[in-house]
């Protein structure tokens, strides 16, 4: 029953593979240097970037616990490579050139992350949307019509079995053997945790693989407050499902809290009431105060293995998933320190190199850009959760425009919160210009690949507002400029009108005001195209593990 699962799926595998080779072979013969340069220049958009922290700040038991946790994560990156595709070196084996099969470790398969999912190796079809979770030949409304309890399960995967029938297998029995070795290597970490909380969750977090429950554990990772350590591990997201999105991907993180600024970032909760009473906008749209009770904390990340590795990488994490824990425990948010900042050195610097105006590159500081992507956080606590006028919550009342305007107030408030820290002598280090013009460029850099989604349209308003206001000027050459004094006008002035629109649960303002307002325009697009010549990549990748960190 078990060792079934993955047969059909690399039969089918192997054919594909095979024809793609032939054919890329054959592409090859006939424009050699061409086919291999296209896909080094593919492997080229993602900087390479080494995983490290200062491990001189853990204990000698944290540090021997590291590799064990490594050894966890590598066991989920299998699993996910199951999940995705099938057996992973089944699959690499057949790949020839060097670059295709870099690229295909990057992508976990042989479909471009970062490119819609668009097969890179010739022969190879689409990327099944249900991935390896389900039949390949199971259509949606065959699952619809079969009667199963557990069909919908975020921890089964959908099977065929030689009858022909679906059947729903829990993970922990689909791949027993690799669960039981993770499990048990999660108890030999427990061992080692000198922190109670980290070893109560790491117990419980063993017990739930092996029983595919993992509420106990969620909830003892809340609880969870003063370690160094974090480690997040086993089926989370529902992405890698876009059949249904029920099914979880396995994945891995192995965190170092940075207590230093994680107990910055509580200082500034607490200052929330205060600076809601000083937003710049109608008083009617600040009545509501601020909760300060926030789980925010910023950790370097020491590797990623699974799901959380494919493609473009994240820099936070936000967790957990399971509504009953959030109900009774809230949740908590990880902002990942050395992740932002490889984006930052690798992707923000060059795109500024090439789009800010020379006598202002200097103002683009890590600092800055870390400061604007933590404040963003902080800042959804600000302003306004319900309507003024009786249309009930601002999520209800502005329905799928909501994300995009929500994440408008957070980048535009996270900024105006930056400035008056910056102000108060709360913040050093950074000046207010420096957080401005580190703010444009991150603008920039979010519509890089055009404002399609809703936090991209969002971020294309707030980029054309200030170009309307006369804060950020276009430059002959193409490069833009800030107006230090009129971005400060614009920056209160844009946050007064999304206060606004959300305060009044405007629908069809935000409707109307996106269509107008939310495009790139012709001048951006040109600036654009520069960064595509310019080679500069498109994500990180990550040289990690034992000897990147030192072990
Ligand atoms: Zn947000």
């Amino acid at each position: 029953m078990k060792k079934f699962i993955l047969l059909p799926a690399l039969i089918l595998l192997a054919v594909w593979v095979n024809t793609g080779c032939k054919q890329k072979q054959n592409t090859n013969q006939a424009n050699n240097t061409d086919t291999i340069s296209e896909m080094q220049k593919k492997v080229n958009e993602y900087a390479v970037v080494k995983l490290t922290t200062d491990m001189s700040k853990l204990t000698d038991k944290e540090k021997q616990m590291i590799p064990v946790l490594l050894e966890i994560s590598q066991i989920m990156d299998d699993l996910y490579w199951m999940e995705t595709l099938g057996n992973k070196w089944a699959f690499l084996d057949t790949i020839k050139d060097a670059a295709t099969k870099q690229f295909a470790i990057i992508n976990y398969g042989p479909w471009d992350r970062l490119d819609e999912n668009l097969p890179f190796i010739a022969g190879i079809g689409k990327k099944a949307p249900g991935a390896n979770f389900y039949p390949a030949d199971m259509t949606k409304d065959e699952f619809e019509k079969w009667n199963d309890k557990n069909k919908a399960s975020q921890y089964t995967l959908v099977k065929r079995e030689t009858d022909g029938k679906l059947k729903s297998i829990w993970f922990h029995e689909a791949f027993e053997g690799k669960i039981k070795q993770a499990s048990e290597l999660l108890l030999k970490a427990a061992a080692l945790a000198e922190d109670p909380g980290l070893k109560k969750y790491l117990e419980l977090r063993s017990k739930a693989l092996l029983t595919d429950d993992y509420f106990a554990s969620d909830m003892a990772w809340m609880d969870m407050k003063t370690n160094t350590i974090d480690f997040v591990v086993g089926p989370i997201e529902n992405y890698e499902d876009e059949l249904f999105g029920y099914k979880a991907a396995h994945e891995a993180a192995i965190l170092v809290k940075d207590k230093e600024w994680s107990k910055k970032l509580e200082k500034y909760a607490a200052m929330l009431p205060a600076l809601q009473k000083e937003l710049p906008c109608d008083p009617k749209y600040k009545q509501e105060v601020p909760g300060t009770d926030s789980d925010l904390n910023a950790y370097n990340i020491l590797y990623y293995a699974g799901h959380t590795n494919c493609g473009g990488k994240t820099i936070a994490i936000n967790l957990p998933n399971d509504e009953k824990v959030q109900l009774a425990k809230g949740s908590r948010r990880l902002q990942l320190k050395n992740a932002m900042q490889a984006k930052f050195d690798k992707i923000l610097v060059p795109i500024a190199d090439v789009l800010i105006d020379p006598s202002q590159r200097a103002n683009i500081k890590f600092d800055a850009f870390f400061g604007n992507v933590m404040f963003h956080e902080v800042a959804h606590g600000l302003g306004i959760k319900n309507t003024i006028n009786g249309k009930g919550n601002i999520r209800e009342a502005l329905k799928e425009q909501y994300s995009g305007w929500e994440e408008g107030k957070a980048d535009i408030l996270g900024l105006y919160m930056v400035t008056k820290l910056i102000e108060k002598g709360e913040l050093q280090g950074i000046t207010v210009e420096d957080a401005f013009v580190t703010y444009m460029a991150g603008l920039i850099r979010s519509v890089r690949f055009g404002a399609a989604e809703a936090h991209g349209k969002a971020n294309m308003m707030c980029f054309n507002f200030f170009e309307d206001k006369g804060a950020f000027k276009l430059n002959p050459d193409g490069t833009y400029k800030v107006d230090m004094e009129k971005t400060r006008q614009a920056m209160n002035e844009w946050s007064a009108f999304i206060l606004q629109i959300e305060g009044e649960g405007d629908y069809q303002q935000a409707v109307d005001y996106m269509a107008a307002n939310g495009k790139v325009r012709d001048e951006l697009k040109t600036g654009l195209e520069k960064l595509k010549t310019a080679n500069i990549p498109k994500d990180v990748v990550f040289e990690q593990g034992l000897a990147t960190l030192g072990l």
